[in-house]
C-alpha cells in the first residue's frame, strides 16, 4: 500500500508520462497518414481474432529461428501478461482493501501464471543478451557495404541494451516484491512457487525493512514504466504496438506480391512511385515503426546472400531513424528533407531486388520491404526515366513486338510445329485456354516444356486452345522493372482479349503469368480462374487421364519458384507429381514458402546482375546440387533457363527439366 506522497507522486508521473506519449504517439499518427492511400478500417471486425490469435500465440516469428524466436515469445507473453499485473499491482497500491485476483483459484491461477511468466522472461532475456552481446551471430547485423545510417548502427545495440536493462529490473524488481512480500506475510505462497523459493533470501529480516523493500521494488517496477515509456516510441521496441497493427490494417492483397495500380487517367496525380518517404503508401511508412531490426528479411533475401549491396532490413531501418529525425517536420505537412536513394537504400541496390518476395513472406510484424523497392523503381522509371541500360532492350521488345524477347508476334506459334496445338479461332470453346507465355513461345530450352506440356494435353484428351498471335506478354517485367505505364498497356490489352474469350479457365506453364493474369488483372477488370500446368497435370493423373509406365531410375530434387511456391501457395501439386515416380525425392534446405530465387525475377532476366561475390543462379544451383540428386525439377520458364546457365557454367551432369518433360518421359502412351 503507498503513502500519500507515494500516490501523489505516482499520479503526476502517470499523467506526465500519459501527456508525453500522446504527443508523441499524435506525431508518429501524423507522419504515417502522409503516405498515399487511406486506412479501410471495414477489414478489422474481420480479422480481429485471427490477429489476436496470431498475436498471442508469436506465430510469424517461429516460422524462422526457432530458439531466438522461443526467448523472444517468453519475454512478450510475459510483457502481455504484465499488462494486467501492473494494472492490479497499481490498484493494489492505491486502495488499501482492493485486492487484484488473491484468493481462490482464480487468484492462485493468475499468481501461478505471473510467477512462471516472470521466471521465463527473465531467463528469455538474458538467453537474448548472451546472443546480441557475446555470441554476437552474423545475422543480427549488416555487412559494412550496406548502406545503413550511422545512427543506426550505433543505435539498435544501445537500443536492445536499453530495453534489456528495462526488462531485467521491470520484471525482476515485480518478482523480488512478491518474494519479499512472501517473507513478509512469513507463510509460503504454493502458487508462486519460483517466488517462494526466492522469498528465502529475505529470511531473517526485520518486518519494517521488508516493508521498505515492497516500496522499493513496487517502484522499481512500476516507476520504470513512467521512465522507459517515452524512450520505448523513439525505439525499435513500438513494434509491440505497431506489429499487430500491421497485420490488422495492412491493404487487402491477393497475393504478397500483388501491386497497385496507378491511374494514368487521372490529371492530378503529379507522383508516380516514391521518390520520398511520403509517396510511399501509409502502410510503407508504417512498416519502419513495425520493424523489430531483426534482419530475417536480408537473412533470406537472394541479392543480400550473394554479396549485393541489398538490405532490405537496411532500408526498413534507415526509414526508421529517419523518421525519428524528421517525424516533426514530416507531420506538420513538410517535404523530407532527402530522397529515398539518399538514405534508405542506394539506387544499385534497388535494382539488384528479384522481387522474390522472400522478405515479406518471412517478415514477422508483416513488414513489405519489397513494395518499397518496387514503389522506388517506378519513380526512377516514370519520374526520373533512369533504369539500367540492358532494360531498355527488354521495355522495346515488348513496345515494339510484345514479348521482352523481340520476337516478331507472327513466330508466336513456331514452338507447336509439327503438334496438334489448336488456336482459339480454331477451337473457340475450349475446356481451357492454355496461356502460353513468352518464354515459352520463344526461348529455345523453355519451348521442349511447351511442346512437352501439349504432347501430356493431347494424350489426356484435353479439350484446349491456345491465344496463337494474339498472345502478348502479360507485363510482369515491365512491372516488376517499375514500367508501369508500360504493363498498363499489356494489361488492358490483355484483358480486353481474355473478356472477349471468356475463358472457362486458364492454364499455364509460367508462375508469373500465372500470378499476373489471376493476382493482378482482376483490378483491370479481368477476373479468371488461372492454373499452374503442375496443377493440371496433377488432376489427370489423379482422374485417370494419364498414367505414368515406368518409373524414373534417379533421384529428383524439386526447386519452387518464387512465383509458384511463395506468392501463389502451389506447392503440393508438383510434389504429388514428382511422389509417382519411385525414385527418391530430396528437398532441398531451403524449399516451399522458404524457397531461394533463381535470381531471374523482378526484371533481372533482362539485364546483368550487380556485382556480388555470386550469381543468385548459381548459389540455387550449388544448392541443389548439394542434395545429391541426379534431376532438378522445376515449374518455370524462367528459373529452368537461370537454372540451366548455372548448370553449363559449372558443368555439372544434373539434369534440369520442368515437370513436364520428366512427365512426359514416363507416359504410358498408345504406340
Ligand atoms: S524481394 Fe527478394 S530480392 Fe527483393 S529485397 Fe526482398 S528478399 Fe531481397
Ligand atoms: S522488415 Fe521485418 S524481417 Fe526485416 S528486419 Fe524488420 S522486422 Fe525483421
Amino acid at each position: 500500500m503507498l503513502t500519500s506522497i507515494e500516490k501523489s507522486i505516482f499520479s503526476v508521473a502517470v499523467l506526465i508520462t500519459l501527456a508525453i506519449a500522446g504527443w508523441i504517439t499524435r506525431r508518429i499518427i501524423m507522419t504515417i497518414a502522409r503516405g498515399r492511400g487511406k486506412v479501410d478500417f471495414r477489414v478489422v471486425p474481420k480479422r480481429l481474432v485471427g490477429v489476436l490469435a496470431r498475436v498471442l500465440a508469436f506465430q510469424p516469428v517461429f516460422r524462422f529461428r526457432f530458439w531466438p524466436s522461443l526467448f523472444h515469445a517468453f519475454v512478450g507473453w510475459a510483457f502481455i501478461y504484465y499488462l494486467l499485473v501492473n494494472l492490479g499491482d497499481t490498484l493494489e497500491g492505491f486502495f488499501p482493501n482492493f485486492e487484484f485476483p488473491r484468493v481462490g483459484l482464480v487468484g492462485g491461477i493468475y499468481r501461478l501464471i505471473a510467477d512462471f511468466l516472470s521466471i521465463a522472461a527473465l531467463f528469455g532475456m538474458l538467453a537474448l543478451i548472451l546472443r546480441r552481446f557475446v555470441v554476437q551471430p552474423d545475422n543480427l547485423a549488416a555487412r559494412p557495404d550496406i548502406m545503413l545510417s550511422p545512427a543506426a548502427r550505433a543505435g539498435i545495440r544501445r537500443d536492445s541494451a536499453i530495453v534489456a536493462g528495462f526488462i531485467l529490473i521491470h520484471v525482476g524488481a515485480r518478482f523480488a516484491g512478491q518474494s519479499v512480500e512472501i517473507a513478509h506475510s512469513g507463510a509460503k505462497d504454493p502458487w508462486q512457487p519460483f517466488a517462494s523459493s526466492a522469498s528465502t533470501l529475505w529470511l531473517g529480516m526485520d518486518a519494517p525493512i521488508l516493508g521498505i523493500l515492497v516500496h522499493v521494488f513496487f517502484w522499481l517496477a512500476l516507476g520504470t514504466i513512467m521512465l522507459f515509456v517515452p524512450y520505448f516510441l523513439y525505439s525499435k521496441h513500438l513494434h509491440l504496438l505497431f506489429a499487430p497493427l500491421n497485420f490488422l490494417l495492412k491493404p487487402e492483397r491477393r497475393s504478397i506480391g500483388e501491386l497497385d495500380r496507378l491511374d494514368f487517367d487521372d490529371e492530378s496525380i503529379e507522383q508516380f512511385g516514391a521518390t520520398r518517404i511520403e509517396d510511399l503508401e501509409w502502410k510503407l511508412i508504417m512498416d519502419a515503426y513495425a520493424c523489430i531490426m531483426c534482419y530475417r528479411c536480408q537473412e533470406v533475401c537472394p541479392a543480400y546472400n550473394t554479396g549485393k549491396v541489398l538490405s532490405p532490413a537496411a532500408m526498413e531501418i534507415n526509414k526508421r531513424y529517419f523518421l525519428n529525425a524528421e517525424g516533426r517536420r514530416l507531420a506538420q505537412g513538410d517535404d523530407s528533407s532527402q530522397t529515398l536513394t539518399e538514405f534508405a537504400i542506394p539506387t544499385e541496390a534497388v535494382w539488384a531486388c528479384t522481387a522474390c518476395g522472400a522478405c515479406v513472406d518471412i517478415c514477422p510484424v508483416g513488414n513489405e520491404p519489397m513494395r518499397d523497392i518496387l514503389e522506388i523503381r517506378r519513380s526512377l522509371v516514370l519520374m526520373e526515366n533512369e533504369f539500367p541500360e540492358q532494360l531498355q532492350t527488354a521495355f522495346r521488345g515488348m513496345e515494339r513486338s510484345l514479348n521482352p524477347w523481340n520476337i516478331s508476334p507472327a513466330e508466336r506459334l513456331k514452338w507447336a510445329e509439327g503438334l496438334d496445338v489448336r488456336t482459339i479461332d480454331q477451337n473457340p470453346d475450349p475446356e481451357i485456354l492454355w496461356w502460353v507465355g513468352c518464354a515459352p513461345a520463344t526461348d529455345v530450352r523453355a519451348q521442349k516444356t511447351a511442346r512437352a506440356f501439349a504432347q501430356i494435353l493431347s494424350a489426356a484428351g484435353v479439350n484446349y486452345a491456345v491465344l496463337g498471335t494474339h498472345e502478348q506478354c502479360t507485363g510482369d517485367s515491365a512491372r516488376r522493372a517499375g514500367n508501369e505505364f508500360l504493363f498498363n498497356e499489356m494489361a488492358s490489352a490483355n484483358v480486353e482479349l481474355l473478356n472477349e474469350v471468356a475463358p472457362k479457365r486458364i492454364v499455364t506453364t509460367c508462375p508469373h503469368c500465372l500470378h499476373t493474369i489471376g493476382k493482378e488483372y482482376p483490378a483491370f477488370g479481368g477476373s479468371y480462374q488461372v492454373i499452374h500446368h503442375s496443377q493440371l497435370i496433377n488432376e489427370l493423373l489423379q482422374q485417370g487421364k494419364i498414367r505414368l509406365k515406368r518409373a524414373l531410375d534417379s533421384s529428383i530434387t524439386f526447386h519452387d519458384p518464387c512465383y509458384l511456391g511463395r506468392q501463389n501457395e502451389i506447392l503440393l501439386e508438383p510434389r504429388q507429381i514428382l511422389s509417382n515416380f519411385n525414385s527418391s525425392f530430396i528437398e532441398m534446405p531451403r524449399h516451399g514458402r522458404k524457397s531461394f530465387c533463381c535470381g531471374a525475377g523482378g526484371g533481372q532476366m533482362w539485364k546483368e546482375e550487380e556485382d556480388g561475390v555470386e550469381r543468385v543462379n548459381a548459389s540455387r544451383f550449388r544448392e541443389a546440387q548439394a542434395t545429391g540428386a541426379k534431376t532438378l525439377a522445376v515449374g518455370c520458364p524462367f528459373c529452368m533457363i537461370m537454372l540451366n546457365d548455372a548448370r553449363k557454367d559449372s558443368n555439372s551432369e544434373m539434369e534440369v527439366q520442368d515437370i513436364a518433360e520428366i512427365v512426359l518421359q514416363s507416359l504410358d502412351r498408345p504406340e
